[in-house]
């Protein structure tokens, strides 16, 4: 059978890009290894941005999908002494329900659902990727096969090797997650984040308490407890536990060929500050459908003619979230005493906090510097380091900013990228 485009994946990623695809009248196969009902099963992590289903051309959640709102977020050092809080306008979703509910709307645009089917690998033919074919030896031919399948992606882990995308994450980069849903919703309105804890955070919402971290020796459930048990003594409900992995870096180089394109956790689209990619996912396969309907129209399906992709997505949301990358790294690269130190004497200020959710680039003006380093006089290796990382985190968002119009200048790109991010650890 044949399609315009074969989107393996009913998650956030593959969801949207489905959708909006078959809306501009293409036609759509979404392929998902789950069983219908079952897809977006899975307990907790449902923060999602306020603006995340407006700007993926969805309606917002309501009744049981909606499970609170949250107007706060307080970051705490990992001492859990001192904090800072900032406006957060994000609500938690039941995300079976909301998966389920935008799986409706994919259909409704006659996006044709193939549930219970497994991606084997995909089919190329000179250097083209062609389509698909499944575990059980179903073939699908498309014209685009879109790769939503998530952070483990096995269609990226088998791409023929002439083609320049990154095909294995590096263990560094991936994050464990643990999370366990508390016995009721807490009638609270914010996200707790507590950093640096072994290398990770630690988070909680009126639903859950979680533990990401990219220490792969670690006990995240042993560690979770000890640290409920030391600083925040609540009960949760171990039996509603919930393991998964997330990509902590950069997105992918280049996120596309010949009749590929990766979008979600496969293109790495996270937003590092909070280990979140449900509003990020979304947003970048919004942008990822637009690109591919143009292409589409002109029945050009070349990685020349799918660049835009990178171009489009880097210039947004990929800066930014590249931005917030290096800043994360700063603060976390600080020892939990220093954090301690710098939330406390104001070193580091709410408004740097805000910055690093959303990625807009700080100003900071001679006056508040001067503030700073006198607040900070005791420990100047902090404002140091902090003012290095600043600087390189705006340096990596003009780089991706800089990012190459065409595959040819990829190579200088990546070194130059390499080179930025090796001068701050
Ligand atoms: C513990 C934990 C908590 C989290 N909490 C949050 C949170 O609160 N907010 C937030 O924004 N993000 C959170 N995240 C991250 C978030 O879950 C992901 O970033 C997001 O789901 C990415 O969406 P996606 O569509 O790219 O991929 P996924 O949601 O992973 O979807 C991939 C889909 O592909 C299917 N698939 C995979 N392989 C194949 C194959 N070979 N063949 C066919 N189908 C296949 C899978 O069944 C799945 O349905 C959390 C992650 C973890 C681990």
């Amino acid at each position: 059978m044949s399609f315009d485009v074969i989107v393996i994946g009913a998650g956030s990623a593959g969801i949207t890009a489905a959708f909006h695809i078959a809306k501009a009248g293409n036609k759509v196969l979404l392929v998902d290894k789950a069983e219908e009902k079952e897809i977006g099963r899975g307990l907790g992590g449902g923060v999602v941005k306020i603006h995340a289903f407006s700007g993926a051309g969805f309606p917002r959640p309501q009744g049981d999908e909606l499970v609170s709102y949250i107007e706060t977020f307080n970051i705490y050092s990992p001492t859990a002494k001192t904090k800072k809080t900032v406006n957060y306008s994000s609500m938690i979703i039941d995300k079976y329900l909301m998966t389920q509910r935008l799986l409706g709307y994919a259909k409704e645009q006659g996006v044709t659902v193939l549930a219970g089917k497994e991606l084997k690998l995909l089919n190329v033919q000179d250097d083209k990727v062609t389509g698909i074919t499944t575990t059980d030896q179903q073939s699908f031919d498309a014209k685009l096969v879109i790769d939503a399948s998530g952070v483990n992606s096995l269609a990226r882990r088998t791409l023929p090797d002439s083609f320049k995308i990154e095909k294995e994450i590096d263990n560094k980069h991936i994050a464990r997650g643990y999370l366990e849903m508390l016995p009721k919703v807490e009638d609270t309105n914010y996200l707790n984040s507590y950093l640096a804890v072994s290398d990770g955070y630690i988070w909680k919402t009126a639903t859950e308490i979680g533990f990401g971290s990219l220490d792969h020796s670690i006990d995240l459930k042993a560690r979770l407890h000890a640290f409920i048990d030391e600083h925040i003594h609540l009960k949760t409900d171990s039996s509603r536990s919930y393991y998964g992995t997330i990509p902590i870096r950069q997105n992918l180089y280049n996120m596309v060929g010949n009749g590929y394109l990766a979008v979600g956790d496969s293109a790495c689209m996270i937003s590092p500050i909070e280990g979140a990619g449900i509003t990020t996912s979304m947003a970048g396969a919004k942008i990822a459908a637009d690109v591919v309907n143009k292409c589409l129209s002109r029945n050009d399906l070349s990685e020349n003619a799918l660049w835009s992709f990178n171009l489009e997505y880097n210039k947004t949301q990929g800066s930014q979230l590249a931005y917030m990358d290096m800043l994360r790294r700063g603060v976390i690269g600080l020892s939990p005493d220093d954090i301690d130190f710098a939330f406390k004497q104001d070193v580091i200020m709410d408004k740097d906090v805000l910055d690093s959710i959303t990625g807009d680039i700080a100003n900071v003006s001679t006056m508040d510097k001067a503030s700073r380093v006198f607040r900070g006089i005791r420990r100047p290796g902090i404002l140091l380091r902090m003012e290095n990382c600043m600087s390189k985190s705006k340096d990596l968002k003009n780089h991706y900013l800089n990012y190459p119009t065409n595959i040819s200048g990829l190579d200088e790109w990546v070194k130059k990228l390499n080179t930025i991010n090796n001068s701050f650890s």
